[in-house]
């Protein structure tokens, strides 16, 4: 089985969020650990979380997916840009610590022009910076659809990414469907090959995630639009085959379709239903 959800406000706290997935019928969430277009992020509460981990162990969920904000750009040609996202990256961490032993990913960043080569070592100077050798979360570098300048479009940069960290014990890759099919791996036609390709390059050991969404372009279209599960070009038949395949298992797959909560609702339950 994989563990399945979808993006949930923080709005109303941990706790909130841990019900409200089990209302859905998921048993993993993912949520911005601070407005998505950026700003001061909110103190934590420990007691809120601890009721989060109460839930978490007795509905045995699987590991939770933060997602940093968008405008975190390891790479932007603009020096103070890049700073302030080494500053978001330092403090959504060591928060990060106090909701322990999740996931956080974040999209490593667009190079604004500078090129693929200089966005890469922006990217793991970043996060030479900003993992610790005890940090207890796992950072996840996300597969991106190489719209813009997009780093990360293809299982070579996240690679050099990670081989240019020094402590790469420390990271993981999401991968979002809709993002590598943007960016042109068939994964409707060949999804085997594409995770053959991921394992050469990458190494299954490091697919800890996968965003779960069908796309509204075609393969290779660069554009990152997200489309609702069975309704874009990936399909239904496509996206269950990814669901059910045996390298994927126990892996948290979070839903980040355009839905309402009673569209999310139904899609978990169309998951549920093929395992
Ligand atoms: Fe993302
Ligand atoms: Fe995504
Ligand atoms: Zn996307």
């Amino acid at each position: 089985m994989i563990y399945i959800g979808c993006h949930l406000s923080v709005t109303n706290g941990y706790e909130a969020m841990g019900r409200t997935m089990v209302d859905f019928g998921g048993n993993t969430f993912a949520w911005f650990t601070r407005n998505p277009r950026g700003g001061k992020a909110k103190d934590i509460d420990g007691d809120d979380v601890q009721k989060l981990q109460q839930i978490l162990d007795e509905k045995k969920f699987g590991k939770l997916v933060a997602h940093a904000s968008y405008t975190m750009n390891l790479c932007s040609a603009k020096p103070e840009t890049r700073a302030n996202a080494l500053d978001m990256l330092k403090q959504d961490l060591q928060r990060m610590e106090q909701v322990p032993n999740q996931f956080y990913n974040f999209h490593p960043g667009s190079h604004t022009g500078q090129g693929t080569e200089t966005g890469i070592k922006q990217i793991a100077d970043g996060l030479n910076e900003a993992l610790w050798p005890d940090m207890q979360t796992t950072v996840l570098l996300e597969t991106m659809a190489g719209k813009g300048s997009e780093v990360g479009k293809t299982f070579e940069e996240l690679r050099e990414i990670i081989d240019r960290t020094t402590l790469n014990d420390k990271l993981g890759v999401c991968l979002d469907t809709c993002h590598i099919w943007d960016g042109g791996y068939d994964i409707v036609n060949d999804f085997d090959g594409v995770l053959t390709k991921f394992d050469k390059i990458i190494g299954l050991d490091r697919l800890k995630a996968i965003h779960f969404n069908d796309s509204k372009n075609e393969c290779g279209a660069a554009k990152d639009r997200h489309e609702k599960l069975g309704q874009g070009f990936i399909g239904m038949e496509a996206m269950k085959r990814i669901a059910l395949h045996p390298a994927l298992q126990k892996l948290p797959f979070i839903l980040e379709t355009p839905n309402d909560d009673a569209g999310y609702m139904e899609e978990i339950k169309i998951v549920n239903s093929w395992m």
